[in-house]
């Protein structure tokens, strides 16, 4: 079976982006204490990358609520995370 990249995986999903409201904010000054930064490796869209700076980037579009971050998350009050705004969001299309 051919093994598919994170954006042809992410492609059979069908995102409404709020651009207005994110629904999932970092507090930057957190995560830049935190060494071990589980969310990036532990997000299945791969929305959280370190950068050369150490600094924590992080995108909520392509996010697919699955709410890995929050539990995998060790630092209390580094995300603030609910559910996105009514008609926005993922919508799974295929399985
Ligand atoms: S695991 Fe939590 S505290 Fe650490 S970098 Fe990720 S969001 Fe920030
Ligand atoms: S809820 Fe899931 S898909 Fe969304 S950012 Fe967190 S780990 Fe990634």
């Amino acid at each position: 079976m051919k093994k598919l990249s994170i954006e042809q995986l992410l492609g059979v999903d069908k995102f409404m982006v709020d651009d207005a409201e994110a629904h999932i904010v970092l507090n930057k000054e957190i995560c830049a204490t935190c060494a071990a930064k589980p969310c990036t490796w532990a997000c299945p869209a791969c929305l959280y990358t370190c950068r050369q700076d150490g600094e924590i980037s992080f995108d909520y579009a392509g996010c697919l609520e699955c709410g890995t971050c929050r539990l995998i998350c060790p630092s209390p009050g580094a995300i603030n995370w609910r559910y996105p705004r009514g008609a926005c969001g993922v919508t799974f299309r295929y399985g």
